[in-house]
């Protein structure tokens, strides 16, 4: 399992706010681009997933 953010469900157009929201750090965007999530170092705490203001992150296979 592992936290994804959704390509149709994220604008893409600002600074991701959840990045202030990982309290591991694991969340990485390119300028304003889709943010990805580290494996390495996301715990799977679901704070991101409750935070985003477009719910496009979800928990994937
Ligand atoms: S599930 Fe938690 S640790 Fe993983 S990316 Fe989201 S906020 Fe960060």
């Amino acid at each position: 399992m592992a936290y994804t953010v959704s390509k149709s469900l994220c604008p893409q157009n600002h600074r991701c706010p959840i990045i202030r929201v990982c309290p591991s750090n694991a969340i990485v965007q390119d300028g304003y681009g889709l943010p990805m999530v580290d494996k390495s170092k996301c715990t799977e705490c679901g704070k991101c997933e409750k935070y985003c203001p477009t719910g496009a992150v979800s928990k994937t296979n």
